[in-house]
């Protein structure tokens, strides 16, 4: 057996793997440099222009860029109308924007467990958690794969709720036959550089219905409009316009929305090839004793922005610090998605305690992210499944 690069063994990788990284390439720096020679900076046409083609892409009828996946949450947030004494029913494996969005509007996020196999939102939980002060769910497409939607929609539906779906992970997934952004009422997506479209820092709301398309519109401009038929006072001049509520400057720029639609014209690219890493991956772990790999969600045809290895800690000595540290010191650059939300000590400090979600908790001890990008090359893949191989060799019962 081979001596672990943890133990003083060569690593398997001379140079490190990271675990994301974006793809950039002369036709998005060209798209940039247009617009720094260009008479608008932001609040001008590559805007409209993003926008117009997500609405193409996600089959939805509006779409608001804004600043970034935070202020998407935000705005559908405050347009969902939540408010102190409202909650919000949520995913703790997410990022915590997820749940910080609610308590930016002085709601309450309220936490329901996992599927154990697919990670994403438990419907069943969903609805034991609903109180007569439940005003909405936000459902999180945990690695791209979308939730168990039929069963969401329907619960939401029979408790008049609101469903939004933070969508940072998901571009370009199908939920029988529904791309995400018309699946919900509401749904969120980031640019982030991580994400599998970039924008540097970017992102957007969709909506199907115009008056909640309409409300984000309005707290992500400051709570300001010039649109006829909004304005409260008539019969003014073109120069008028009105500040209606409280709203944030959430723009995005044309810069980051000319790079947003260069990496949209190559999103069937990236998600070709991020299913066929996962292809790989999964025909490697699917037998190999030790590890499991994530159920898709029925119906999910799946962009998958993160791969997760699960420990089967039953069958390791090792939990997964070690595991870490072991494939850390072979050069690849695993992570971990993610710590629960209310195990932060923000949150333990508004009373929330650990036990709440046994699901959640128990994959947290246990999961490990791989690397999964557009420009990883098969060797880069063989690698991080050698290393997988060697580390498990060591630490199987
Ligand atoms: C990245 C991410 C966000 C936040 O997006 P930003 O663009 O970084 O603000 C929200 N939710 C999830 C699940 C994310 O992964």
């Amino acid at each position: 057996m081979s001596v672990l690069a943890l133990h003083g063994g060569e690593p398997v990788r001379k140079t490190r793997l990271s675990y994301g990284h974006q793809y950039i390439d002369e036709a998005d720096i060209q798209a940039v440099s247009k617009v720094l020679r260009s008479d608008f900076l932001t609040c001008g046409p590559e805007v409209s222009e993003l926008e117009a083609k997500l609405c193409e892409i996600t089959g939805a009828s509006y779409c608001i860029a804004v600043s970034n996946g935070t202020a998407a949450l935000h705005t559908a947030c405050l347009a969902a109308g939540i408010g102190p004494g409202d909650e919000v029913i949520t995913t703790p494996i997410t990022f915590a924007a997820s749940a910080n969005a609610v308590l930016y509007c002085g709601g309450r996020p309220v936490f329901a467990d996992i599927n154990p196999e697919t990670y994403t939102l438990d419907p069943a939980s969903v609805e034991e958690r609903i109180t007569p002060r439940t005003k909405a769910v936000i459902a999180v497409d945990f690695t791209g794969q979308a939730c168990d939607y039929d069963a969401l929609r329907a619960i939401c539906g029979r408790h008049g709720l609101l469903l939004i779906e933070d969508a940072a992970h998901s571009i370009g997934t199908v939920y029988r036959g529904t791309p995400v952004g018309s699946i919900a009422d509401l749904t969120t997506f980031s640019f982030h550089p991580v994400k599998t479209i970039t924008a540097g820092e970017g992102g957007a709301v969709t909506a199907g219905r115009s008056e909640l398309a309409r409300r984000v519109l309005l707290f992500a401009r400051h709570g300001i409009t010039r649109a006829p038929d909004l304005l409260r006072e008539q019969g003014n001049s073109n120069w008028y316009y009105e500040q209606q509520l409280l709203g944030y400057n959430y723009r995005l720029t044309d810069i980051q929305s000319a790079l947003a639609l260069s990496q949209l014209k190559k999103l069937d690219l990236f998600s070709a090839r991020r299913k066929a890493l996962v292809r790989q991956y999964d025909e490697a772990f699917r037998e190999l004793p030790g590890v499991l790999v994530q159920k898709e969600t029925k119906g999910s045809d799946t962009v998958r922005h993160l791969y997760i290895l699960r420990l089967d800690l039953d069958r390791l000595r090792w939990g997964r610090r070690e595991f870490y540290d072991a494939m850390q010191a072979e050069n690849i650059g695993v992570n971990v998605h993610y710590i629960p939300v209310y195990y932060f000590p923000y949150y333990q400090e508004m009373g929330y305690q650990k036990g709440l979600c046994p699901n959640a908790e128990a994959y947290y001890e246990s999961c490990l992210t791989l690397p999964l990008y557009y420009g990883m090359t098969d060797q880069d893949q063989r690698d991080v499944i050698e290393a997988v191989e060697k580390v498990l060799a060591h630490c199987r019962r």
